[in-house]
């Protein structure tokens, strides 16, 4: 096994309309979670000391990365995500797209599971960032090792609440994404046009379900070597992105359950990266301490879900 978590993370920073500066939950979060999983496990924190533009250039447009690397155009091509800009931005996503290179690449030198403790970027695209994301670290990833990934089949489960239209650039004739979602935006691009692209739109807990069997259906036909899970706790019902209707804490971790032991049972390698999943910020600090620490403890329960069935022979 191989815990993947970029550096610096904790360094970017958001402005709030009353001007003070604190972290996005896209952020704090991984680093709540490297901080819990240290004291057990030894992981890899991926510190690249440049900002490779040759990296970024595998799946991002000479504009997207031009932007990134200078902060010109930033409004254009990054900012439209959601995350200002700043000077350390560039290294800090270039340990994040190193860090999931590296999950991947670990999984191609023989370890059968990956943890990413990052998100993947599932809504940017090629040629602009979206969704918190200021870039695509999977796209990234997949388009850097396509000739070491041309005998593999790759599969991307995505359940994260929101539409992987960014993932759904992620064109390899040998990569599917499987995508349940419930909620998108006018403004984020998708690529319909991507054969391997399986998206399906999802209303209630008992649709979920249904649609949940299609896919681990489809993906057993596919019969992938490596299976990619995109895990959103924003899918709960009581998420501050409103989830889905029926999805409790039980449906939530029974179906984290579920991804791993599909994964463990169809015998493809598995690798998990962190999507959506966001804090109350209602009440008092100590409200929102305690909607930190759930949100936390789903992530974990994954994670640890996983450990526990790839540890097994
Ligand atoms: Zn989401």
């Amino acid at each position: 096994m191989g815990i993947f978590y970029p550096a610096n993370l904790d360094k970017i920073v958001h402005i709030s309309q009353n001007g003070t500066l604190y972290q996005l939950d896209s952020f704090w979060k991984m680093t709540a979670i490297y901080d819990k999983l240290k004291e057990k496990y030894s992981i890899t924190v991926v510190d690249t000391q440049q900002a490779n533009k040759e990296l970024f250039l595998h799946f991002h447009s000479h504009e997207f990365v031009e932007a990134l690397l200078s902060g010109k155009q930033r409004e254009k091509y990054i900012e439209s995500c959601g995350v200002f800009w700043q000077p350390w931005l560039p290294i800090v996503m270039a340990n994040r797209a190193n860090a999931t290179l590296q999950a991947v690449q670990s999984l191609l030198a023989g370890k059968s599971l990956s943890i990413l403790i990052s998100d993947a970027g599932h809504h940017t695209t090629p040629h602009q960032a979206f969704g918190f994301g200021p870039i695509n670290s999977l796209g990234i990833a997949l388009y850097s090792l396509q000739k070491e990934l041309a005998d593999k089949k790759v599969a991307i489960l995505d359940l994260d609440t929101h539409r992987s239209n960014g993932f759904s650039f992620i064109e390899m004739p040998n990569v599917r994404l499987y995508d349940l979602w419930n909620q998108a935006l006018e403004k984020w691009p998708v690529n319909t046009k991507n054969p391997n692209y399986v998206s399906r739109e999802v209303h209630s807990v008992t649709d979920y379900i249904d649609r949940l069997n299609e896919v681990f259906h489809d993906i057993r036909v596919f019969d992938p070597d490596i299976l990619i899970y995109y895990s959103g706790a924003d899918v709960l019902e009581t998420d501050r992105m409103h989830g889905i209707p029926g999805i409790t804490e039980e449906v939530f971790l029974q179906r984290e359950a579920r991804v791993v032991a599909f994964a463990k049972e169809i015998g493809t390698k598995l690798m998990i990266s962190i999507g959506g999943g966001y804090v109350h910020y209602i009440g008092g600090e100590k409200d929102i301490q305690k909607s930190r620490k759930k949100l936390v403890s789903y992530h974990l329960y994954t994670i640890k879900e996983a450990i526990k069935a790839y540890s097994l022979q």
